[in-house]
């Protein structure tokens, strides 16, 4: 069966305001579905020259920004068949004249491959179909995965002037951990460049928010209990930048009472079983919080906290071990920047050393 969870949760308690005097709403909402999850955008009518634009202008934006958001799926999405991604896949020397978005994507891609030691990989498309996560399963033979995992190497792609070419003519791109955060990350600078005054974009575990809120206070970003996907475990606080969770309760299924999730570990070519259960980094880059949100899940905390500290100042993370407990790296204040809420989760002793 597929599922698809919720991985964050916006508190929005700057929202609508009628009664008290106040009889226009603040924000606008519009919820679709692209990228195979459901995408949410709350914007502010006001401008940011301060002037309020009308609820058919609003309505236009909400259009542009659905077909914005169409435009990289049909760029990226490997299940769309012309899109950049299927015709690198279907090719078997590589692509020529790839779209602009595909090649910034890929190349983002690939350097963080490079970074995290190939824990983030764009090359795993033979892996994730062999385990049909979405699809229900089911495990795949032994023989099978060995082979797939032969065809895994991100380092057989290069991007040229006006050319990706592959050196391993069975490699399978799958950028389905880095383009949902790239996407908030465009769509909140485009819409910032609409001048909208404040919004926030939600895209499937992936949250992004731009402009300071009325009150000057934080945006409030509840991430999902991974034991209980109805409960919020806790809330980070950000000004701006993207939350992107990764979690192992967000797609799966389950056989012989085993549960089997999405997030590939490419050196064993099965879930990662790293003692996570959840990971959610903070960032300004969208595309970076997205892929590190996977990374750090298939490293495993102390890993993940030691490169925390190898690349200072681009990233924060809070990680939900499978024993419930609570990591945050060093730039996160329990009960100030990550408030705990319920849940039986406890701060681990990691952190405190930390902090
Ligand atoms: P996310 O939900 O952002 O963690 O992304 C998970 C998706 O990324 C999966 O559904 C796969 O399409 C792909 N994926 C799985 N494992 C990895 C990995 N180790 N590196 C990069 N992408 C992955
Ligand atoms: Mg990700």
């Amino acid at each position: 069966m597929r599922r698809i969870a919720r991985l964050l949760t916006v508190v929005f308690l700057f929202g609508i305001l009628v009664g008290c005097g106040v009889s226009e709403p603040t924000m606008a909402e519009h919820v679709f579905f692209a990228m195979d999850t459901i995408v949410t955008l709350r914007l502010s009518y006001e401008k940011s020259d301060g002037t309020r634009r009308s609820t058919e202008k609003m309505e236009q934006l909400f259009m542009q920004a659905e077909a914005q958001v169409g435009e990289i799926e049909r760029a990226l999405s490997r299940t769309v068949a012309d899109s950049d991604t299927a015709r690198l896949n279907a090719d078997e020397a590589g692509l020529s004249s790839p779209g602009a978005q595909f090649v910034d994507v890929l190349s983002r891609a690939l350097e963080i491959a490079e970074q995290t030691d190939g824990a983030f990989s764009p090359t795993l498309g033979m892996l994730t179909t062999l385990w049909n996560v979405n699809g229900g399963g089911p495990v795949p033979t032994d023989a099978s995965r060995l082979y797939a995992m032969a065809h895994t190497d991100y380092h057989t792609l290069t991007i040229e002037a006006d050319r990706v070419t592959k050196s391993d003519s069975r490699v399978q791109v799958d950028l389905g951990g880095i383009a949902k955060g790239y996407a908030v990350e465009s769509l909140c600078a485009w819409l910032e460049e609409q001048g909208i005054a404040r919004g926030i974009v939600s895209l499937g575990g992936n949250v992004g928010v731009f402009g300071e809120k009325t009150d000057g206070s934080l945006y409030k970003i509840g991430i999902t209990d991974p034991r209980d996907s109805d409960a919020v475990m806790g809330y980070v606080y950000i000004a701006g930048g993207t939350v992107s969770v990764s979690g192992d309760y967000e797609r799966y299924f389950e056989e012989d009472g085993v549960r089997y999730h999405h997030i590939l570990d490419p050196e064993t070519g099965c879930p990662a079983d790293s003692g996570l259960s959840s990971v959610a980094v903070l960032s300004s880059d969208g595309a970076l919080a997205d892929a590190l949100s996977t990374a750090l899940f298939v490293m495993g905390t102390s890993e993940a906290l030691a490169y925390y500290e190898a690349h200072p100042g681009t990233f924060e993370a809070v990680l939900i071990t499978t024993d419930k407990e609570i990591v945050l790296t060093r730039g996160l204040r329990y009960n100030e920047d990550f408030i705990p809420s319920g849940g039986g989760y406890t701060l681990s002793s990691i952190t405190e050393e930390l902090s």
